[in-house]
């Protein structure tokens, strides 16, 4: 009868998500000892200038390896990371880290190689940002123009006077700044104009249809031509195809970074491509 159908009902999904929260409250946990036990790398994922068909840079994604082998995906960690502030500790540890690696291109030879790090909204709303950053990069002995920072329009939303206060500051110290995920927003078009950007990332949902999709097609080569009236250059995420990468050469992109010219990599394989090929050297 219904008296006895609703509560067991009602219990088996409090019950499912009394267990979902508590996943998520056990991986807040254990995120606040990732960085001491060790378990994060930074992954480098090539970034190719299609005019040259040479290695311009990469893009640092983060990897938390829970044991040996099994990885959580930050799309998976990064909002838990987000909600309980740990994501500002995360992000001086991965800026910290790109700096290191970015000193070792340079003494490698690879001086105009730069490295684009990911920013959350949390760590834009800062007070001490342009301090923190700075402190990190003078550490390291890199300058700001060897650094890129790909920001979502999502995140400047949150508290957008602070957010942009802290990219022009940003900006004013030299650093290049990537607007990424393109086109995948609600007012993509409002903030081109009020953020202090270099580079318009199309995001991947774009460049998977480019090839079967008149719309989508037309809708990148749109963005390619109204970024570059307005001074930004561009740059296509997720090219698996080579037609792909001639379709976005003939509409005149910039860079490309997909699978097709690497997967996210560990450090040494990423200094390797440039011993590997010497041509792709800039
Ligand atoms: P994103 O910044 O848009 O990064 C691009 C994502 O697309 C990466 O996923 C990358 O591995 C993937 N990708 C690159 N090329 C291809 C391709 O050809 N095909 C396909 N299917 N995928 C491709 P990943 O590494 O899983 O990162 C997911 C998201 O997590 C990132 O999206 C970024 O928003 C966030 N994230 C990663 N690392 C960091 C970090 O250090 N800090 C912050 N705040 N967020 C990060
Ligand atoms: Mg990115
Ligand atoms: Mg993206
Ligand atoms: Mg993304």
């Amino acid at each position: 009868d219904a008296k006895k159908k609703g509560p067991s009902v009602f219990s088996f999904y409090s019950e499912s998500m009394n267990q979902a929260s508590i996943e998520l409250f056990e991986m807040g946990n254990n995120l606040r000892k990732a960085i001491t036990d060790q378990q994060f790398q930074l992954y480098f994922q090539p970034k190719v200038r299609l005019l040259e068909k040479k290695i311009m840079g990469a893009e640092a994604l983060l990897r938390w390896e829970i044991e040996k082998g099994k990885f959580i995906s930050p799309s998976d960690f990064i909002p838990v990371a987000e909600k309980n502030g740990m994501i500002v500790s995360i992000g001086e540890w991965v800026l910290d880290t790109a700096c290191k690696t970015c000193r070792a291109l340079h003494r490698a030879g690879h001086t105009n190689v730069h490295i684009a790090v990911n920013v959350s909204a949390l760590q834009l709303d800062q007070n001490n940002l342009s301090d923190n950053v700075a402190s990190i990069l003078e550490q390291n002995k890199i300058s700001p123009e060897s650094i890129e920072f790909e920001i979502t329009e999502t995140l400047v939303m949150s508290n957008p006077e602070k957010a942009i206060e802290n990219l022009k500051q940003l900006k004013q110290m030299g650093f290049t700044i990537a607007l990424d995920d393109f086109g995948t927003g609600y007012s993509s078009l409002a903030y081109l104009q009020k953020l202090p950007i270099d580079y318009v990332k199309i995001d991947i949902s774009f460049i998977r249809q480019i090839l079967v999709s008149l719309n989508a097609a037309v809708m990148v080569k749109t963005i390619i031509d109204m970024a570059h009236n307005l001074g930004l250059q561009v740059i296509a995420e997720g090219v698996e195809e080579e037609k792909q990468a001639k379709l976005l050469e003939k509409m005149g992109c910039d860079i490309v970074q997909g699978f097709l010219f690497g997967h996210p990599m560990p450090e040494q394989y990423f200094l390797g491509l440039f011993d590997r090929n010497p041509k792709e050297i800039s």
